[in-house]
C-alpha cells in the first residue's frame, strides 16, 4: 500500500521543531529514523500526517558524560549505540541490547529517541530504560525542558507520558556502579524478530531490577520476583512469583501459559550463574 497525502517540513533546529509541534493542529508527526512510522504510513494505521523530520538538528545527537550520568541523545542510531565506548563502560546493557534489534538496516536507520517514544511492548530499549531507571527529557516551547522517570512514561500500548507538544530530546542514564550487573535476555524465532518474551536485569546483583518485554502492554517490572530476591530468596523462588506479576495475553506469538512460561526460563538461565537454580 502507499500512504496518503503527507506533509513533510524538515526542522532546522531545536527552536523550530518545538514551534512547529506547538503550532500544529494535533496531525504532526515527528520523524526520526522512519522505521517504524514510514511503515505505519504505508499501513495506513496513520492518515495524512504533517510530518516534521529532526533528523537534521544538531542538538539531538550525541553521547557524554556527565558525572554519574551518560546522556543519550534522541537522534542516536542503534548502531551508534553498539560502536560506543562509553555506552559499553557505563551502560552496558544498551551495548547488548542494540545487536538484539531488528536487522543491520533497520539499527542504521532507527533510533533510541524513537524506539522509546514509540513505546512498543515488544522493544527492547524501553524495558532498558526502566530497568536502568533512566530518566527522558522532554522539551517543548511552553514549558521548556521536563524529566520524567522511565517508571513514569510507559503508560500503556503505545501510550507514554509525552505531550504532542513535547519532543523527546535525550536520555539519561545513571552508571553501572561496582557490584552492580546488567544484561538482557529474550526469545525470538528468527534471529532479528520481536521478541516472544525477553527480559532486561540491571542493578545490584542481589536484587535486581527486573523488567520483561513482550508480555504486557509496556514493560513490566516484575515486584513480586524482586522482592523474592531482595529478601534473600532463590532463583526458583523468584521464577515462582511471576505467576502473580506477568499477566500476557494469548496472542498469535503464543498462549499466555507460554509466553510465562519462557519468562520463567529466562529468568532463571539470566540468574543461575548468581544463585543455585533449578534446570529451566
Ligand atoms: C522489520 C523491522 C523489524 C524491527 N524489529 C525490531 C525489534 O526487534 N526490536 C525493536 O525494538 N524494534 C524493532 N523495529 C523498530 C525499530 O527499532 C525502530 O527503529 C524503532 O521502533 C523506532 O525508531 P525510529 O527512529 O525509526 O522512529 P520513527 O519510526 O521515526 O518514529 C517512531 C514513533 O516515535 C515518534 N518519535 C520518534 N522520535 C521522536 C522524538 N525524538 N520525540 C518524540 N517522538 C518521536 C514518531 O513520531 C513515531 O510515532 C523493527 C522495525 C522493522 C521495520
Amino acid at each position: 500500500m502507499k500512504p496518503s497525502p503527507i506533509g513533510y517540513v524538515r526542522a532546522t533546529s531545536l527552536a523550530h521543531a518545538l514551534d512547529l509541534l506547538a503550532e500544529g493542529d494535533g496531525e504532526e508527526k515527528v520523524l526520526a529514523g522512519g522505521q517504524s512510522l514510514v511503515a505505519s504510513l504505508n499501513l495506513r494505521l496513520i492518515e495524512s500526517p504533517n510530518l516534521i523530520d529532526i533528523n537534521g538538528i544538531d542538538d539531538l545527537h550525541g553521547i557524554a558524560e556527565d558525572g554519574d550520568v551518560v546522556r543519550v541523545g534522541a537522534l542516536t542510531r542503534h548502531c551508534d549505540l553498539m560502536a560506543c565506548d562509553i555506552i559499553a563502560r557505563h551502560v552496558p546493557i544498551l551495548s547488548e541490547a542494540a545487536p538484539l534489534i531488528a536487522h543491520a538496516a533497520i539499527r542504521t536507520r532507527g533510533t533510541i529517541g524513537g524506539s522509546v517514544a514509540n513505546a512498543d511492548p515488544a522493544a527492547e530499549l524501553p524495558a532498558c530504560v526502566v530497568a536502568l531507571d533512566a530518566t527522558i527529557v522532554l522539551a517543548s516551547k511552553t514549558d521548556g525542558e521536563r524529566r520524567v522517570m522511565a517508571s513514569d512514561f510507559f503508560l500503556g500500548l503505545f501510550e507514554t507520558a509525552r505531550r504532542d507538544d513535547e519532543l523527546l530530546v535525550a536520555i539519561e542514564f545513571p552508571k553501572i556502579k561496582p557490584g552492580e550487573r546488567q544484561s538482557i535476555r529474550e526469545l525470538v524465532r528468527r534471529s532479528g524478530d520481536y521478541a516472544l518474551a525477553g527480559l532486561a536485569i540491571a542493578g545490584p546483583t542481589d536484587a535486581p531490577r527486573l523488567v520483561f518485554f513482550g508480555v504486557g502492554d509496556a514493560p513490566v517490572v516484575a515486584a513480586g520476583a524482586m522482592a523474592v530476591l531482595a529478601d534473600g530468596g532463590s532463583v526458583d523462588e523468584a521464577a515462582l512469583a511471576l505467576e502473580d506479576d506477568l499477566d500476557p495475553a494469548d496472542d498469535i506469538n503464543g498462549s499466555a501459559g507460554y509466553k510465562k512460561h519462557i519468562s520463567r526460563v529466562l529468568l532463571k538461565r539470566a540468574l543461575s550463574g548468581d544463585r543455585q537454580s533449578d534446570a529451566a
